[in-house]
């Protein structure tokens, strides 16, 4: 028996036969063309990039009901790749110049493209050299008139173990007998993670090297809840988490069909449960969980890449892509939060002695205004596309929050003058996730439409414990007083000024922590999509004097493990939380 961690990215545990994809790399002929020869190689490269195109127009039209309007982008995206000029010349001009057969040129070609986003530190670089391979796959499939292999011809219930799904291996394959992925590389928003969130299959990525340490037919259990891959367990292992499994199932039937119902609680006190996503793609999931909105789209996500920022014309179709998918329904976007552990390896972000404390979020962007301002128009740009609130981050007093509401005064008078429409009245709140800024709530709420709590960084400023530290990590207790009473301080200095709270750290998704959130009188809990239902659950079984009476009887302890007891016993009188191993 074997345990491997990786990164839990989609929820469920399955117990499973190991089926190792291993794409084998073709053998790519190398032999030179007589200068004869040359027109008919260069036409029989175009030829076999035609029918890879026609392939994937005719996927995109066939199988479109399958894949879900992610997978249609990425077919989009893989045309404007074989329609990209620039590849095609170069294909051409190495026929050309050795001379060379088509499927060595192309290769030569794609090699040099993949290396050099492989070699990139940036996530998103390294993953388009994924969609590059697999173009070229295709097209060599063409030029070397073989069958492609694919995981569309799954015909048995397997665990996927492989080492990077290429992004067609993903929609193409037999979702129904894909159970579970269990991959070497990938990450929270890798490709692979989307699409399996999105069609609901548990996964643990980033695993390093789990192809080497299954075979195919063997045992394996992936519990994408807690991030863990078990390879060949003992029996005892084996039947905790086929229990677990059956659990898990169960439950979360059960939690799914409370998507169409209100988050309301008995005696009839409506919540707001919206979402938290770092790309477009992920609204699909956000929708399909119930969400009444997107709480926090985190915009530094468009701007991790090496290089230019993206223009205003970019950012502006990327915040209206998610108004849309969101058909009215309201949308919170953050501006930029780079700093911190958000840095790019091109800006001067980076070595900071204490990136933490630094200089990162508003603070970088008061210091590159015209920067700020490109993304405030193409936000302020998008609000006519539907109900666009935005959110600036880690303001910690009052000077900071007039000068960054004086960058969006400008941005705006920008437009007007140029006659550019945008929604004057555009809701703009700020998020409180510093301990100055909770206690001088009183003072901020009289500036902005709204607050959302970022309990990932309040916690980490009030208790000074760095949140990314594992070994300082049980000093990071959401339950400590101190925390709690913050959060309490900043909901009533908001209520107190008329303007609604939403919390949008991982406290907001932590069910141990519903009923006190409910209690304190938060109005919006935010949090990943498929926390929502959970969450939504305890929500409808509880009454507002029942979580009144839980927060006075918590804030009279003294320790964040008393609480901690009090909120268990509580809850497992009462709930059958999700099984964790
Ligand atoms: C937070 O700090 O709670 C938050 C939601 O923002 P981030 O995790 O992106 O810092
Ligand atoms: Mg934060």
């Amino acid at each position: 028996m074997k345990e491997l961690r990786g990164i839990s990215v989609s929820p469920g545990i399955v117990v499973g036969k190991a089926f190792l994809y291993v794409d084998e790399r073709p053998q790519i002929p190398h032999y030179p063309i007589a200068t004869l020869q040359i027109d008919w190689e260069v036409a029989r490269f175009k030829r076999a990039r035609d029918r890879a195109v026609s392939e994937v127009e005719s996927l995109k039209s066939q199988t479109v009901d399958n894949m879900g309007s992610d997978g249609k982008r990425f077919l989009d995206v893989h045309l404007l790749m074989l329609a990209d000029p620039e590849f095609g010349a170069q294909v051409e001009g190495k026929i050309r110049q050795e001379p060379t057969n088509a499927e060595w040129a192309m290769y030569e070609v794609v090699g040099a493209m993949v290396e050099q986003l492989e070699t990139s530190e940036d996530q998103y670089l390294r993953e388009r050299a994924i969609d590059i391979h697999d173009v070229a796959r295709r097209i060599l499939n063409h030029l070397l008139e073989r069958e492609k292999v694919s995981l569309a011809d799954l015909s048995e219930e397997v665990v996927l173990v492989t080492h990077n799904l290429l992004p067609s291996d993903t929609l193409l394959m037999n979702k129904h007998m894909v159970r579970a992925i269990a991959m070497d590389g990938g990450a929270k928003t890798s490709h692979t993670a989307i699409l399996a969130r999105s069609f609901e299959i548990p996964a643990v990525l980033g695993l390093s090297d789990i192809t080497r340490n299954v075979r195919s037919g063997e045992e394996i259990i992936v519990d994408g809840n807690a991030g863990t891959v078990i390879v060949d367990p003992d029996a005892r292992t084996r039947d905790r988490y086929l229990r677990l499994s059956r659990e898990w199932r169960k439950r979360w039937a059960h939690l799914l069909a409370l998507n169409k119902l209100p988050a309301e609680t008995r005696d009839g006190k409506l919540i707001r449960l919206k979402a938290n996503i770092e790309v477009p793609e992920e609204t699909e999931a956000a929708l399909a969980h119930g969400a009444d909105g997107i709480g926090l789209y985190r915009s530094e996500f468009l701007f991790l890449k090496p290089g230019d920022f993206p223009s205003e014309q970019a950012q502006y179709e990327a915040y209206s892509r998610v108004i849309d998918a969101m058909k009215g329904a309201p949308v919170t976007i953050r501006t930029l939060d780079l700093g911190g552990d958000k840095i790019l390896p091109d800006l001067p972000l980076h070595g900071e002695k204490n990136p933490i404390l630094g200089w990162r979020a508003v603070r970088f962007c008061l210091s590159e205004v015209d920067l700020f301002k490109v993304q405030l128009r193409a936000l302020l740009r998008s609000s006519t596309h539907g109900d666009l609130r935005i959110m600036f981050p880690m303001i910690s007093g009052v000077e900071e929050l007039d000068r960054v509401l004086g960058v969006l005064e400008q941005a705006k008078e920008e437009l007007r003058r140029k006659g550019i429409g945008f929604n004057e009245e555009m809701p703009v709140g700020i998020m409180i996730e510093i301990p100055s800024a909770a206690l001088t709530a009183d003072i901020l709420a009289r500036r902005v439409d709204f607050f959302s709590i970022g309990t990932n960084d309040l916690i980490q400023y009030t208790i000074a414990v760095d949140r990314g530290n594992e070994r300082i990590a049980y000093l990071y207790e959401p339950f400590h007083p101190g925390v709690l009473r913050l959060i309490k301080i900043i909901i009533e200095h908001a209520h107190a000024a008329s303007i609604p709270v939403s919390m949008c750290g991982e406290m907001a998704g932590d069910p141990l922590a519903t009923v006190i959130l409910l209690g304190l009188g938060l109005d919006t809990f935010s949090m990943s999509a498929t926390r929502i239902p959970e969450v939504k659950e305890i929500i409808r079984a509880v009454t507002m004097s029942e979580a009144v009476a839980m927060v006075d009887s918590i804030m009279e302890m003294n320790s964040y493990a008393d609480v901690d007891r009090h909120v268990q016993e509580w809850m497992n009188g009462r709930f059958n939380l999700s099984p964790r191993a």
